[in-house]
């Protein structure tokens, strides 16, 4: 079994660290696990919210956009809501917070869905928080350790990775499953994030094993999978162009971290394309002929940098299903 298994089980892995005096402990304990938080919150304004929001939240948005919800149930009890709205144009998939610590996906995907209806014809479904079971471990660290990645909140409660669930039972996968089953979709847009400072010192020896490409953020980037014989090169040229030339913002930020990527690592290793770095592969872990990964360096980030985190996982969305909607991956 490769130690990168991302199907393992183990359950969910809660590190609590606290600072005392003397000697230095460590206890690992077994407990079961079940929904806690309150199922009712009241509503955010999404347009501005300056951190991650958390399960009851994201539930309650998801509830008030248009479409016709469907939903599972996640391990530890909580819903994963989904909706669908039909219409005449190719199918469309969106999800975000695969990877709970990675929250900024999840606002930008709520706040598209608002959206998405101007389209005529617009046909999509959407998962805002696939792993609700992990946003809630990663309140319950954040409320301790605001500055830690809380990779722990990554995974689902039984430890896994929920994409590398490629048999049945799926659990919290099968909002996703769904999703693409009802639109037939022939693009997902799958909202990621990843850390946003250095995750090592450079240079210090030491470097995460399988880590190695997230350990300096390169600003927002893009990881563009598709098909054999499928290209979309058009698609994501149009896409990159368009989401850096509408925000002066996230060019400067991307220039500003592609910099320091340059001063501490060296070259980037994967292509630009005006300005975003662009992973591209070509396989078939999908079902669904292209994705497209955002990942935007957002775990630990509050206020304004959160804002322009969230805002260009949106306006990512909302151009990209433009111009799959105008037939640039027909
Ligand atoms: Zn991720």
């Amino acid at each position: 079994m490769a130690d990168a298994d991302r199907t393992l089980q183990p359950g969910q892995i809660v590190p609590l660290i606290s600072q005392r005096d003397g000697d230095t402990h460590v206890v690992v304990r077994l407990t079961s696990h079940w929904r806690t938080d309150p199922l009712v919150a009241s509503a955010v304004t999404l347009d501005t919210v300056d951190q991650s929001l958390t399960p009851a939240e994201v539930e309650l948005a998801v509830a008030e956009l248009p479409g016709e919800p469907f939903s599972v149930t996640s391990f530890q009890g909580r819903k994963v809501a989904g909706v669908h709205v039909r219409g005449k144009l190719p199918g469309l998939v969106i999800t975000a917070g695969q990877h709970a610590n990675e929250s900024s996906g999840v606002v930008g995907a709520l706040r598209a869905a608002r959206h998405l209806n101007s389209h005529r014809d617009a046909h999509y479904a959407l998962v805002a928080l696939e792993n609700p079971d992990g946003a809630a471990l990663h309140h319950h660290l954040q409320a301790t350790h605001p500055t830690h990645m809380a990779h722990a909140a990554r995974y689902t409660a039984l430890g896994d990775d929920l994409e590398a669930r490629l048999k049945p039972p799926f659990g919290e996968k099968a909002a996703r499953l769904e999703a693409i089953a009802r639109t037939d979709a022939r693009l997902h847009l799958s909202l990621h994030g990843y850390p946003a400072h250095e995750w090592t010192r450079p240079r210090a020896g030491y470097v995460p094993r399988g880590s190695e490409l997230w350990t300096v953020p390169k600003g927002f980037f893009l990881i563009f999978r598709r098909h054999p014989g499928h290209d979309g090169m058009r698609f994501l040229s149009a896409l990159t162009e368009e989401l850096l030339s509408g925000s002066p913002e996230l060019a400067e930020f991307n220039a500003g971290q592609q910099r320091m990527w340059q001063a501490h690592v060296g070259d980037l290793p994967f292509e630009r394309i005006n300005g975003i770095p662009c992973l591209i592969t070509t396989d078939e872990r999908s079902t669904v002929p292209f994705t497209l990964v955002t990942e935007f360096p957002d775990e630990t980030i509050r206020g304004a940098a959160f804002h322009l985190a969230h805002t260009t996982q949106m306006r990512t969305v909302l151009v990209a299903a433009r111009l799959y909607w105008k037939g640039l991956l027909a």
